[in-house]
């Protein structure tokens, strides 16, 4: 019989691979909550109209990523993105009404149906974060100035921020047809995707990734040529900002961003890690003013972001952390096991990760579990030990074994690794190692 396996595109994060999730996880949240955000969990099934109304009928996500299905008489899809849920959530409990301002930040799976590649799959992890009710640019550029000093605490290697303002409506309608009446002669050079997207979508051809479709809007008129005057205050209010708090970043005229929701301020933010290879952005965000207006809520303006957990991963230059427990209890022989379970209860109560190996087998054996799972203390327990009330306690990392009473050994254990621990927490914590 074949093996069953995963589906395509969607992995499995094994027990040696969770701690450096974790560890992301543990970071981000410490950040967001030095931030003033708060958590916000929504379902991973959405309305199929949502993201359709939320991201843009013509857009590559809601035209061939998503996953939807119908089940009784509902359309519904699993969602490729964050803040169209948290939107829904913010209008749907009218939390505009109890609040002049909310930040909320969600972290979980995420669906499309793209085709997978390194960095590229169709089920990923995005953190995100969206504010709610803050017309910016104060907002924008501390959310920008957060997430460079997050990954920063990560070690990402040569991070980049780009900045781009895209302007209201007035100003993007405008940009449109300056596009379109450029383009359009110069329809035959486009790809045939870009081709249709003159009609459909045209700010989206700036993003293609084709050659010719590159060429083709080198010299194309640019978004800031074009904001009016509130847009450009925005703007050079945002610039300010970062100026000021000496947070690096670049203006890209020609960044645009594949969801169709976008108002004003856009970022995107690459790391320049081998393993990223072509897939180096990491965070992609941007103010959404009017999708709140769009949804049937009232006009709030709105600005968010999402990093993916598994490109963090690949660009973080954080080594992945080990030890799994502190101590291994080896029982020897069968008469020793029940013991051994209570040792390790004990040490447990007193706040020391433990492990009994329960396998019992060979002294020698036990001894390689202790190394594989970076267990500093090991407690023997053989028959003579065990008629006499007593253990061995091996120190792996001091090279030391003393035979002594069962009470002594746990005061010891619990003494040496305290105090370890102690001297790790007296450094400065490593970025991205900070206690939440
Ligand atoms: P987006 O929601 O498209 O703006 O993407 C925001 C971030 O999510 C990107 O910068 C990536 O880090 C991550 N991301 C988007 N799509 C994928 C995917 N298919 N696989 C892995 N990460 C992704």
């Amino acid at each position: 019989m074949t093996l069953l396996r995963a589906v395509k595109g969607m992995n499995d994060v094994l027990p040696d691979e969770i701690g450096s999730w974790q560890r992301v996880e543990a970071a981000y949240a410490r950040t967001m909550s030095l931030h003033g955000f708060r958590e916000v969990r929504t379902p991973c099934v959405e309305p199929t109209g949502l993201f359709v109304r939320a991201i843009g009928e013509a857009t590559d996500v809601v035209e061939k990523e998503m996953y939807s299905f119908r089940h009784h008489d509902e359309d519904l899809t699993l969602r490729p993105e964050g803040t169209a849920g948290a939107a829904r959530a913010y209008l749907e409990h009218a939390v505009h009404a109890k609040e002049p301002t909310s930040r909320w930040w969600y972290s979980g799976p995420m669906f499309r149906a793209e085709r997978p590649q390194r960095g590229r799959y169709r089920q990923f992890s995005q953190l995100g974060a969206e504010i709610f009710g803050d017309p910016g640019p104060g907002c924008d550029a501390e959310m920008i100035d957060m997430l460079v000093g997050f990954l920063g605490d990560l070690r990402v290697p040569g991070v980049e921020v780009l900045v781009n303002s895209l302007g209201g409506p007035a100003t993007r309608a405008r940009y449109r047809d300056a596009l379109v009446q450029y383009l359009t002669p110069r329809a035959a050079e486009l790809s045939a995707e870009s081709q249709r997207r003159l009609a459909t979508n045209p700010l989206r051809i700036l993003d293609s990734k084709d050659a010719r479709d590159q060429a083709a809007v080198r010299d194309a008129p640019t978004m800031s040529e074009l904001l009016d005057d509130a847009d450009r205050a925005h703007f050079d209010g945002l610039r300010r900002h970062l100026d000021e708090l000496g947070t690096p970043y670049r203006v890209d005229a020609r960044l645009v961003r594949g969801l169709d929701y976008y108002t004003r301020t856009l970022f995107e933010i690459k790391g320049a890690h081998d393993a990223l290879g072509a897939g180096s952005t990491l965070v992609g965000g941007g103010r959404y003013d009017l999708m709140l207006a769009e949804l049937g809520g009232p006009q709030v303006p709105a600005i968010g972001f999402a990093a993916g957990l598994e490109r963090l991963l690949l660009g973080s230059g954080l080594a992945p952390p080990g030890h799994a427990v502190d101590t291994l209890v080896a029982p020897l022989g069968e008469a020793a096991a029940s013991r051994a379970l209570s040792i390790g209860r004990e040490l447990r109560r007193k706040g020391i990760r433990c492990e009994v190996d329960t396998r019992g087998g060979s002294l020698k054996s036990q001894l390689r579990r202790a190394n594989t799972l970076g267990a500093r203390m090991v407690v023997i327990l053989g028959d003579s030990e065990l008629a006499e009330g007593v253990v061995q306690v091996k120190d792996l990392e001091a090279r030391t074994q003393d035979r002594m009473p069962i009470e002594q050994a746990l005061r010891i254990i619990v003494d040496r690794l305290m105090a370890a621990s102690r001297s790790v927490d007296s450094r400065p914590p490593a970025p991205g190692q900070e206690k939440p």
